[in-house]
């Protein structure tokens, strides 16, 4: 519209278009009685849902990081393009649409109408490519903070052997380097059902505790932070933290406040393509693609 009016009836004074980006903050916020009406319907909404899915989901959802990736702006050069059938299964598993025929999936179970089984899958495939992706956006982070890091340090290793995901070459705080792991656990999975349809991210924070057991040994010479999310976009408290403080080192140096909600909604994504991917994996190689959607 803007470039229209610049060709069409826009004066030849105008020398310079400057674009400027509302920034989050009281002004731009809407009015009180905006959020009690939105906060009206959601009363309405949980007190309508009858089964534990849908109310961790709507809890799930209310969280300002699940919904992250929908503000992204798609681009393929800053990693935010999300392909069209994972989009729609995104969509749908927000929204608690009907997403697929029920299924026998590669693990032997039932892929349910919904999508939902295969984000607890034992043998779900989108697991691996989202914890990498996860750790990769950590990495790149770090590195533009001027904060070199390493993936699957060797050297170092918990009680079970296996090694954090990632290991800064220089001190983080008090003249410790930082250890992280990260995970991303389902918030609708049959064990997590009864805590995340009362509290949101509680599966998350679950995950946080079993974490910290596993590094306790650690904790003496690293900074660890379990960098643990949830399927339906919660994010547990340290994680917050993280990216919080990897935010403010990005934005002391490049000056752009914009760095944290970058840095969120590639999070945000990495997660929704790991259950497109899922939810895709469940079906025999050979299935045709077409027959999975009902959208
Ligand atoms: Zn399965």
């Amino acid at each position: 519209m803007l470039s229209k009016w610049l060709t069409t009836n826009a004066t030849a004074s105008i020398k310079v278009v400057e674009c400027l980006y509302p920034v989050v903050g009281h002004s731009y916020l809407p009015p009180g009685r905006v959020f009690g009406r939105l906060e009206k319907i959601r009363n309405t909404l949980l007190s309508s849902f009858t089964s534990e899915q849908d109310i961790a989901r709507l809890l799930a959802l209310q969280e300002s990081e699940s919904g992250a990736w929908l503000h992204a702006l798609p681009s393929p050069h800053i990693a935010t393009l999300i392909d069209s059938t994972s989009f729609k299964i995104a969509i749908a598993l927000r929204l608690g649409c009907k997403l697929c025929q029920p299924h026998q999936c590669i693990c032997g179970g039932i892929a349910d109408i919904y999508g939902y089984h295969a984000l607890s899958c034992a043998r779900s495939k989108g697991r691996i490519p989202r914890h990498t992706s996860l750790n990769d956006i950590i990495k790149r982070s770090l590195t533009s903070c001027g904060i070199p890091s390493l993936l699957e340090p060797p050297g170092i290793s918990r009680a079970d052997g296996k090694r954090p995901d990632g290991l800064t070459l220089i001190p983080w705080s008090r003249g410790k380097s930082l250890i992280w792991d990260s995970t991303c656990v389902d918030t609708l999975a049959p064990s997590h059902l009864p805590n995340t349809s009362r509290h949101a991210a509680s599966a998350a924070e679950l995950a946080v505790k079993k974490k910290v057991n596993k590094y306790a040994h650690l904790l003496d010479n690293y900074i660890f932070v379990p960098f643990a999310v949830e399927t339906f976009g919660p994010w547990s408290h340290d994680a917050k933290v993280l990216v919080s403080q990897i935010s403010q080192i990005l934005i002391s140096i490049t000056g752009d406040r914009r760095c944290t909600t970058y840095l969120r909604q590639r999070l945000s994504i990495a997660i929704q393509r790991g259950n497109a991917m899922s939810v895709l994996c469940t079906l025999p190689e050979s299935s045709p693609l077409d027959e999975l959607f009902l959208l």
